[in-house]
């Protein structure tokens, strides 16, 4: 694995403040494993107290504006996730192109909103099944990272370290079916040249994970796939015991 490996739990809409227990226990257990970078998205409302009680786990939003502030009810922006104590933000999620009807167009002014609020960034892409059935995945993503990642600035040229790609086939996320390695691996070699092509060789720098059903049960396999950095992993990271076997298959490969 070429970068150190980083695992984000995205809890997306759960957890009240009783969560932070087990935001207190990732981050104690990310402590003895200082080979894996490991990120946690809570829902906006928790960001400031698990930025506020871990130390070794970044802490990050589900989604940012893409105006620093202003008349946007509802939204929060980048510059206040950081005041909030993120580091990062996850944006063009399935769940967000779904239910709020996000564009490419739209992602990628968030994630350009990011950067320049001085947040990290994961954006997220993936197929339909219907999309893979009819043998277009590998168009769709690859339309999909030119279309919702940073246009080539010095903003993205600068930070590519601080810019991540998650794959995630809308088909895995939360069924429990996890795409085959060898699909995975294809994708993400696409993704990486992707990536080189728009950023040059900055491009190599830019982490791509995977997010579907990640578990203990089907991490390791995943993790040491070729052009696997890490795991966006949904439903196993609201408990620390499965997220934490996780961190520690990603510990195993790094
Ligand atoms: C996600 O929503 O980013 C995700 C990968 O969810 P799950 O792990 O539950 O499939």
């Amino acid at each position: 694995m070429p970068h150190r490996p980083y695992i984000v739990g995205n809890w997306k809409m759960n957890g009240t403040r009783a969560m932070l227990t087990e935001a207190r226990a990732i981050d104690r257990a990310a402590a003895r494993h200082p080979g894996v970078q490991v990120a946690l998205a809570p829902p906006f409302t928790l960001v400031h107290a698990v930025a506020e009680e871990t130390q070794a786990v970044g802490t990050g939003g589900q989604d940012c504006h893409t105006a620093a502030k202003g008349a946007h009810t509802g939204d929060v922006s980048a510059a206040m996730l950081a005041d909030a104590g993120a580091d990062f933000v996850i944006v063009g999620h399935s769940e967000r192109r779904r239910d709020h009807g996000e564009t490419d167009t739209l992602v990628q002014a968030k994630a350009e909103a990011a950067l320049a609020g001085g947040l990290g960034v994961i954006v997220c892409v993936g197929e339909t099944l219907a999309e893979r059935d009819a043998g277009k995945a590998e168009a769709v993503v690859t339309m999909q990272v030119k279309a919702s990642l940073p246009k080539l600035d010095e903003g993205a040229k600068a930070n590519p370290a601080r810019m991540a790609v998650a794959y995630e086939p809308v088909w895995a996320i939360g069924t429990g079916r996890v795409a085959a390695v060898e699909d995975v691996v294809a994708m993400h070699g696409a993704i990486r040249a992707t990536l080189l092509s728009l950023y040059g060789e900055s491009g190599a720098a830019v982490r791509i994970l995977y997010g579907g059903s990640v578990n203990a049960e089907n991490a390791r396999d995943l993790l040491a796939a070729d052009g696997v950095g890490g795991a966006l992993v949904g439903g196993a990271s609201l408990n620390a015991e499965s997220f934490l076997a996780i961190v520690a298959a990603a510990a195993s490969e790094a």
